[in-house]
């Protein structure tokens, strides 16, 4: 398979597998949307935000 997983165009070298920033965005919101309706924990407010997770692009 190749080409950007959102919409299917060849992808950017910078950005691979993505084709835009834009596409990029989107499946990273995707995956946080993902996340947050996992249930099973409510209090994870109490917990400590790690950094393993730093956009490289900063
Ligand atoms: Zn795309």
């Amino acid at each position: 398979m190749s080409g950007c997983p959102i919409c299917g165009k060849p992808m950017d070298p910078v950005l691979r597998p993505f084709c835009s920033k834009r596409c990029a965005d989107v499946d990273l919101q995707r995956w946080f949307s993902g996340r947050y309706v996992i249930p099973g924990s409510p209090d994870e407010e109490g917990e400590e935000r790690q950094n393993s997770e730093q956009d490289p692009e900063d």
